[in-house]
């Protein structure tokens, strides 16, 4: 079976899946001085190469049917077939100096061996060097008579505005829901696949509005799955690709300020092979729907508030840039997920969640510590291993406080006591800002004061060592410290992901 999005590439500009834009380019077609620079910008997979190979072909074809190039003349043919000299592909992304450029340049000055045009399709140009840009300005201010320039790039805010104001740009999109069905009923037609309207739905539903993805992801499930699919099959197989960790049991998870189950889980998805890209893309896909549900559009049920649901919306697509930067697939999003959490103090999530604040806030005032041990050791004798061999307590007693106050202080690591100040080493320079707060701040204080039974400041620093943060598992008392260090020297042969975290993202 050949690949779909090959298969089934726009041939005419009436397959173009994006109607507006092969109405836009019949226009341009249409006038008797075609011109000669275009700009196709927007996002991947959306038809920007398909469009241009096809204006290429439209312009030089010898026998045009009905506006559309016939296809079977020597030129359209030519071309097809990929022989023809006269019609240049280049890759910015790789061909990005002013000596491309400029080899481009002496192709463009030359007659075309055959065609009426010669066209020159630059992909990724936003991609040129500075110099390279200025060549090609040169070129394009007065292209020689017989030439085409379709200039392509998903980042067209990088495109010089000299340049950009010679261009005529056609703006390409993600595809609407009707616009995508379209095209992934051209495929199940042309396939023959036999597969119900709830299960269209679904797939629809998990699309990001790239033609191309939509087109490869049901290349999988019909690889996979045979050409009979029912809307089971392939729920099952969505959830296998993402990991069975639902969008929403994640969001559950998220407003239960499960850290330790969510990184858990995800570390678990990263074992098993899951693509983390198609996970935050159904994330992101998800709580979009939330945002816009927040103004009544659509009818999911609206679970943060949002503020939150802007950060953590924001902390997603931070995730997608930062997904190019690192070998470890899961670490963007389990940043996305601890900035989160260490953020989410400040913006109410769910009722219960507020009561239950309430109810520590109460507490507090009441000075009441039940069920908290409170020990106390001499004065005299606190030295940095007895704070660290009492840092269990310390989170304990700090806890019922404020949760993400001592999410923070366990991943942070008591390093040296100097007077009256305790340092703690911290790893992230947002923890240090929030342990700093002066609320935070308090919070800490007392409970090493109540723990240890001495007034001491702190200070955070940002890590220099190698070290993890001392770990203390929750709602565990405090191990011993033998056990602490065999924890540690198990983690020896783990990467350390903060470490790794640090040299990336710095
Ligand atoms: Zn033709």
């Amino acid at each position: 079976m050949s690949v779909f999005h090959l298969k089934y590439r726009p041939q005419k500009l009436s397959d173009l899946d994006l109607a507006d834009v092969a109405d836009r380019l019949r226009k341009y077609l249409s006038v008797k001085e075609i011109p000669q620079s275009f700009l196709f910008a927007g996002p991947k997979g959306a038809g920007k190469t398909s469009a241009a190979r096809i204006l290429a072909r439209l312009i030089n074809c010898e026998d045009k049917i009905e506006g559309e190039a016939c296809g079977v003349c020597d030129n359209c043919k030519d071309i097809l077939s990929g022989r023809s000299m006269d019609i240049i592909e280049m890759d910015a992304a790789s061909n990005r100096g002013i000596e491309d450029v400029r080899s481009l340049k002496e192709k463009a000055y030359l007659s075309p061996t055959k065609l009426k045009y010669k066209v020159f399709i630059i992909d990724e140009v936003h991609m040129l060097t500075k110099d390279a840009f200025n060549a090609l300005l040169k070129l394009i201010e007065e292209p020689p008579k017989h030439t085409i320039f379709i200039l392509c790039t998903t980042d067209a805010e990088k495109i010089p505005d000299t340049v950009l104001s010679r261009l005529i740009r056609v703006d390409f999109r993600k595809g609407g829901r009707e616009e995508l069905k379209r095209s992934l009923e051209k495929i199940i037609t042309g396939e023959e696949v036999r597969i119900t309207t709830e299960a269209i739905d679904f797939i629809l539903d998990k699309s990001d509005g790239s033609f191309r993805n939509l087109q490869r992801s049901f290349n999988e499930l019909v690889l996979s799955l045979g050409k009979e699919l029912s809307l089971n099959q392939i729920e099952d197989f969505y959830s296998k690709r993402s990991g069975s960790y639902s969008e929403e049991d994640f969001e559950n998870d998220l407003i239960g300020k499960e850290i330790k189950k969510i990184l858990g889980k995800l570390e678990k998805m990263a074992d098993d092979g899951v693509d983390f890209v198609v996970f935050r893309e159904n994330l992101l896909v998800y709580f979009q729907k939330k945002l816009l549900a927040y103004f009544n559009v659509g009818n999911e049920k609206v679970k943060m508030d949002l503020k939150a649901l802007e950060s953590w919306i924001n902390l997603l697509i931070r995730a997608a840039k930062q997904e190019k930067e690192t070998e470890i697939d899961q670490l963007p999003m389990e940043l996305a997920v601890i900035d989160f959490l260490g953020d989410i103090e400040d913006k109410n999530c769910n009722p219960k969640e507020i009561e239950k604040q309430k109810e520590t806030e109460d507490l507090k005032k009441n000075d009441k510590l039940d069920g908290v041990k409170v020990v106390t050791i001499d004065v005299a004798g606190l030295n940095i291993d007895k704070v660290m061999e009492s840092w269990g307590n310390i989170l304990m007693t700090v806890k019922p406080f404020n949760h993400s106050v001592e999410a923070f202080l366990r991943a942070s690591r008591p390093v040296e006591l100097d007077g009256r100040k305790l340092v703690l080493e911290v790893f992230y320079p947002f923890h240090k800002d929030r342990l700093e707060e002066a609320r935070n701040r308090k919070i800490v204080e007392e409970g090493l004061l109540k723990v240890l039974g001495v007034e001491l400041a702190f200070e955070c620093v940002l890590g220099k060592s190698k070290k993890e943060p001392l770990i203390i598992h929750n709602d565990t008392p405090m191990e011993s410290v033998s056990e602490k260090l065999a924890d540690e020297e198990k983690k020896e042969d783990k990467k350390d992901l903060y470490d790794v975290a640090k040299d990336i993202f710095g």
